[in-house]
């Protein structure tokens, strides 16, 4: 094939936690011969980042600047403010991307996938189960393209072995929860899936979306990884989640 340019779907600048501003990130992402998109945390519940309707809208306004870049935007499920955009303001995203940074694992109580330790009477198996109950609310409810870095989990999780974590059922849970929504899994430079569930995804006919979560200069548009990780499980480069053909704006 030829003409074919990856687009990293997944990048963050100085509107939220990233170090390069709008202009430096493309520059550098098509010095990597990637199309650049800017995708920044829209969350009250991210310490840098766009925090309110109005907020959404300049963050819009900054973007419309600049036209051959895809417009995307990262929310937390557990966050409101994705629930409170009006329809104008998502009708300009290219593609928005839904994350689990914190998952729901009793009344009144979330566990953040960056906190140090799960709560004593929760073991790993059962914070799964929750984990999963979370991913498919956010499949059913949340209106996004690409669910963000899949495999992403609480921080003592993330020591154990896969097979520890990830059994069959769960991996089928979030594939078919991905194929009845029509999300995109996210292949992400850096919370890296195992070959197996991207394998799954791709098998039951979940399109799979190229993300660096690049915040510097050395990460943006690095797609080596999820590149390379498509073309082992069979991915044609041309399904492969683009903004223009596949997000928000083309698809409604
Ligand atoms: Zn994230
Ligand atoms: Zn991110």
């Amino acid at each position: 094939m030829t003409g074919w340019t990856p687009i990293d779907c997944h990048a963050h600048t100085t509107m939220s936690d990233g170090e390069l501003t709008i202009p430096e990130l493309i520059d550098e992402v098509r010095a990597r011969g990637v199309r650049p998109s800017v995708s920044d945390h829209l969350s009250t519940d991210v310490t840098l980042s766009v925090k309110s309707v109005d907020a959404v809208r300049e963050y819009l306004d900054a973007l419309a600047l600049y036209d051959d870049v895809a417009h995307g935007g990262e929310f937390c499920w557990h966050d409101s403010l994705w629930r409170e955009l009006p329809d104008d303001l998502a009708a300009r995203f290219t593609h928005r991307i839904g994350s689990l940074h914190a998952v729901r694992v009793a009344d009144g109580i979330r566990v953040s996938m960056f906190q140090r330790a799960l709560p004593d009477d929760l073991t790993p198996v059962a914070y799964m189960e929750l984990h999963l109950d979370d991913l498919e609310r956010l499949a059913a409810e949340m209106p996004v393209d690409i669910l963000a870095h899949p495999t992403l989990v609480p921080m003592p999780l993330r020591r154990l072995p896969v097979d520890e974590i990830w059994t069959d059922a769960l991996e089928d849970r979030m594939v078919n929860a991905l194929f009845g929504a029509g999300i995109a899994f996210e292949i992400s430079a850096r919370y890296r899936p195992h070959e197996r569930l991207v394998r799954r995804a791709h098998d039951r006919g979940v399109r799979l979306s190229l993300g660096s979560d690049g915040h510097t200069r050395a990460q943006v548009g690095d797609l080596a990884f999820p590149l390379e990780m498509a073309r082992r499980v069979g991915a044609e480069e041309r399904e492969l989640f683009d903004p223009f053909v596949h997000g928000t704006r083309a698809a409604r």
